[in-house]
């Protein structure tokens, strides 16, 4: 882990560079939003901590209602579940019997789930609670479109929920339904299309279990992009929103997007102005993942992130006032999740100062 980039009453403009801003009174007024949301739905919050890697976060998101945390990564549930955090979903696949053992051990200081696809994903996880003289709750995952982990909704989800019952030192959980393609489909006409048809799914499953005696504990689900419609189902009892907190370039261009604010930056320092219409700043691939697209300069009209290799990022200047050598900006990330998991730091500032310091101990927590 490196040192932190400042120190708590600097100016903002103070902070060593590239890093990662959190502007504290938007991240709070996300954090209430959300909670906000809710309160009149059926659902609650279990917010996705593979975005914010921090039980600092976390314990904020459970303060404000959060039932708990999702993690798609042992080493994430550990780096929680050490931080105080008491009730964790692996909202994944585990099928390491190392992993598993770790998982079962953790369940003696937290309350921890996760997910399965498989018969013989159940018959490990039995092996290692057994092992470990212990019960844990598995929920069926079922796709709901999205083309990645889970089991075709209906017959299929109820003979592995059978099983899970069926094992003794297992519980069945309920369903883990999760629509990732629909999160960032732009209009709010087809993102209603593809969660109407998850919704359908999902709750046809429910009834299906219900007949054969098999109680979903949890049916969840839902990201940043779709949440409402999941929350607003009567099916779902738990949404997974991670980025909601944050937000991200991506997220900004959903059309009809809840209106989360921006919170999260890259402070990054202009390190050369070679000629007109360039300036480079120090913040390039290895700060700011482009899976997603490029960061955005921040309140900065005229400028653009329009190319990167590992320690640069080109700005075209086209207009608005050209960034002076040594000058520092915001750049908003275009991916919230990989871009914190670049840092060690979330520098928390307010009204132009930093306030605080968190360690992101989950970082490049992926075992
Ligand atoms: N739940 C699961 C299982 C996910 O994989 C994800 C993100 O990929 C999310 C929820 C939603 O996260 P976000 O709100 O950051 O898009
Ligand atoms: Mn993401």
């Amino acid at each position: 882990m490196q040192p932190p980039p400042a120190q708590p009453g600097m100016p903002e403009d103070e902070v060593d560079t590239p890093a990662l801003i959190l502007d504290l009174d938007a991240f709070e007024a996300n954090l209430d939003a959300m909670a906000g949301y809710l309160a009149p739905t059926g659902a609650k919050l279990r917010a996705h901590a593979k975005t914010h890697k921090s039980p600092v976060v976390a314990l904020q998101q459970i303060r404000r209602g959060a039932v708990g945390q999702c993690v798609q990564k042992v080493a994430e549930a550990e780096c929680l579940a050490w931080g105080g955090v008491p009730d964790i979903l692996v909202s994944n696949e585990v099928v390491s019997p190392r992993k598993l053992a770790r998982l079962a051990a953790l369940s003696r200081i937290s309350n921890v789930a996760l997910c399965a696809d498989d018969a013989d994903a159940v018959a490990l996880a039995e092996q290692a609670a057994e092992a470990a003289g212990i019960r844990l709750s598995v929920l069926v995952e079922i796709d709901v479109g999205a083309g990645r982990c889970g089991v075709t909704p209906g017959p299929e989800a109820v003979v592995l929920a059978r099983r899970i019952a069926g094992s003794p030192h297992l519980r069945f959980g309920g369903l883990q339904a999760y629509h990732g393609s629909a999160q960032h489909i732009r209009s709010p006409e087809g993102r209603a299309k593809a969660i109407g048809a998850a919704i359908d799914q999902t709750r046809r499953t429910v009834e299906q279990l219900r007949q054969q005696g098999l109680e979903c504990g949890i049916v969840g689900g839902a990201g940043t992009g779709t949440f409402p419609l999941e929350a607003a189902s009567g099916v779902f009892n738990e949404v997974q929103a991670g980025s909601y907190a944050f937000m991200d370039a991506d997220y900004a261009a959903n059309e009809a997007a809840p209106p989360f604010r921006h919170a999260l930056f890259v402070l990054a320092q202009v390190m050369s102005v070679p000629k007109q219409g360039l300036a480079v700043v120090d913040a390039g691939h290895k700060a700011l993942p482009t899976d997603s697209g490029f960061a955005k300069p921040w309140q900065r009209p005229g400028l653009t992130y329009a190319g990167a290799s590992d320690e640069h990022g080109n700005l075209r200047v086209e207009g608005g006032a050209a960034p002076k050598l040594g000058e520092k900006l915001r750049l908003v990330p275009g991916h919230c999740d990989p871009t914190i998991d670049r840092f060690d730091w979330f520098v928390g500032v307010r009204g132009g100062r930093v306030e605080c310091l968190w360690p992101i101990a989950a970082r490049g927590a992926m075992h």
